[in-house]
């Protein structure tokens, strides 16, 4: 469907379908060659054959230029992103990536833009062999949905609800590296790391990680908000505390070379992370981390649960509050 301002006049209207059509063509239809996509691209809509005894998991998330990104982020990044969030979500309920649509808002029809988009989307693809199988395209201000699938067998699924008393607490990376990326993009008298701005940009879906994690854990999830917004999504979930240990919370040298409330302000009020938080029971633990090691994985402990605390403390007894994003009413600070 071409939903086009009522605005826009009906000359320019058949203008902007015929390259509809074209643009979807040109970026969008990717050779598919996987006998699980019955129909892709070009019909009206997709049929794809779900393997037997598989359940399918399903994930959207909308990304829209200045409250998602900024204005200037480059679109080969943006591209990346905006499937690398989704498949951090699939990656959070353990399931293997299957196929995505793409729903593109686009202000303008601009060659060199969606050139880069669509590598950066195709390559993030490739690298997890997750299927494009349809989308829509409209003009308006940039947004970008994707909703992807994952598959996984019954009872593999990773909850939020699951966390036990003595569970380990461990996340997949370093924290933080992205929320001081977009501080210095915002304030330019902040000294630049390249290497935040990176991980700003391009953050890595921790799904290999993933599959290991769901033979172990009693909860995970993606951290998108900060470390302790999302852990206390686990928390409520799971009707437990935490206790952390901010001794242990994983910072990269950036953050390392930086005064260390700002550097834990990042880490544990901070977006965009997309690293996995999980709970690992303790008769588990040794054998898990072995697991992760034989597959040169990382992850850091940084506490465990204590289903006597209410909330998430440190371990000398000071309470940490939550301060996550929230669209409706910003930093809750
Ligand atoms: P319809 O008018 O039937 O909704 P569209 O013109 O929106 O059809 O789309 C035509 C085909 O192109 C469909 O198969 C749709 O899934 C696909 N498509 C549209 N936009 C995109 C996109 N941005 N990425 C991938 N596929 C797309
Ligand atoms: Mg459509």
């Amino acid at each position: 469907m071409c939903s086009l301002d009522v605005a826009c006049g009906i000359k320019e209207r058949y203008k902007y379908m015929s390259s509809e059509f074209d643009l979807i063509n040109k970026w969008f239809n990717w050779p598919n060659t996987d006998p699980t996509v019955i129909k892709g691209v070009g019909d009206d809509a997709a049929i794809l054959s779900v393997p037997e005894g598989k359940q399918l998991i399903v994930t959207s998330d909308t990304f829209i230029s200045g409250v998602h990104f900024p204005h200037e982020t480059k679109p080969h990044a943006i591209g990346h992103k905006a499937l690398a969030v989704n498949l951090s979500d699939l990656a959070a309920m353990g399931a293997k990536p299957a196929w995505f649509t793409l729903a593109l808002t686009l202000p303008e029809y601009n060659e060199a833009w969606l050139s880069a988009f669509s590598l950066g989307l195709k390559t993030l693809a490739q690298q997890h062999n997750i299927q494009l199988i349809g989308g829509d395209t409209t003009r308006g201000i940039l947004s970008i949905t994707i909703t992807a699938m994952g598959l996984l067998l019954p009872e593999k699924s990773l909850l939020r609800s699951g966390a036990k008393h003595h569970d380990q607490l461990y996340v997949t990376g370093t924290l933080g590296d992205a929320a001081a990326g977009l501080a210095m993009l915002q304030q330019p008298l902040l000294t630049r790391s390249e290497q935040c701005i990176q991980q700003l940009d391009y953050p890595q879906p921790r799904v290999q990680h993933s599959h290991i994690i769901r033979d172990y854990a009693t909860s995970c999830l993606d951290v998108s908000d900060g470390l302790l917004a999302d852990l206390q999504h686990i928390l409520t979930a799971s009707k437990v505390g935490a206790v952390l240990d901010l001794a242990c919370i994983p910072f990269s040298k950036p953050l390392q070379c930086m005064d260390k409330n700002t550097a834990l302000h990042f880490a544990l009020s901070g977006g965009d992370d997309y690293e996995l938080l999980f709970s690992i029971p303790l008769d588990k633990q040794k054998e898990f981390e072995q697991h992760m090691q034989q597959q040169s994985l990382i992850c850091y402990g940084i506490g465990h649960i204590d289903q006597y605390v209410h909330g998430i403390i440190s371990r000398d007894q000071q309470p940490l509050t939550p301060k996550g994003y929230n669209h409706f009413i910003g930093m809750n600070h």
